[in-house]
């Protein structure tokens, strides 16, 4: 199946209501944050980038490739949403790092925040395996939880609709799309 007949929504009769952030856009946002990130630690803060899997996998990919300062990539896996459009809230932890987080400065990679509940739960796990610094870098960010959940990097704030594409999904599809729509 073409990407066109994706976008005319022959996939399961969903279709994409409108493209909120290109490529182009996409790309150039990119670009800037792995320069603001490269700039704000140096080879002693020993980086380690933590990508919340599925959803951070496209983001974090082109991430890592801008910034230009040594680092390590591991991975965390919590789920809430299963196959419909709204958070569960019962956030689940599937896989915990294996790298020792003791000491280092830990950014944590997040396609989108929502509710902020699986930050809400996962950040508190993660500082108590006693990080020399634990940040948030979130590509986009609703604006609907309260202010507690300021991550010090954000893409893009977003509109309170569902979005898809640059490794978002609905039920695994439309992961793949180079763009970030609405559905
Ligand atoms: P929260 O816990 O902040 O409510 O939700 C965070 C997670 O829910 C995100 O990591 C993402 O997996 C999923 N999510 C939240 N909003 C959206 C959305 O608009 N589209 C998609 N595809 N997933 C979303
Ligand atoms: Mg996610």
């Amino acid at each position: 199946m073409t990407r066109t007949a994706i976008e005319e929504g022959q996939l399961g009769g969903r279709r994409l209501q409108r493209v909120v952030f290109t490529a182009d856009q996409v790309r150039t946002r990119v670009r800037e944050l792995s320069r603001d990130i490269s700039i704000a630690y140096g080879a002693e803060d020993r980086l380690l980038l933590i990508g919340l899997l599925k959803g951070s996998f496209i983001f974090l990919a082109d991430l890592v490739r801008e910034i230009t300062i040594p680092l390590h990539v591991d991975f965390l896996v919590a789920s809430s949403y299963g196959a419909g459009k709204a958070t569960s809230g019962d956030v689940r932890l599937l896989y915990d790092p294996a790298s020792s987080l003791e000491g280092r400065a830990v950014l944590v990679v997040e396609d989108i925040i929502d509710s902020g509940k699986t930050l809400r739960k996962i950040l508190p796990r993660l500082e108590a395996r006693a990080p020399a610094s634990l940040e948030v870098c979130a590509l986009l960010h609703k604006r609907l939880s309260p202010a507690d959940l300021d991550p010090r990097w954000v893409g893009f704030d977003a509109p309170n609709e569902f979005l898809v594409g640059y490794g978002l999904d609905h039920a695994e599809d439309f992961r793949h799309l180079p763009y970030i729509a609405s559905l």
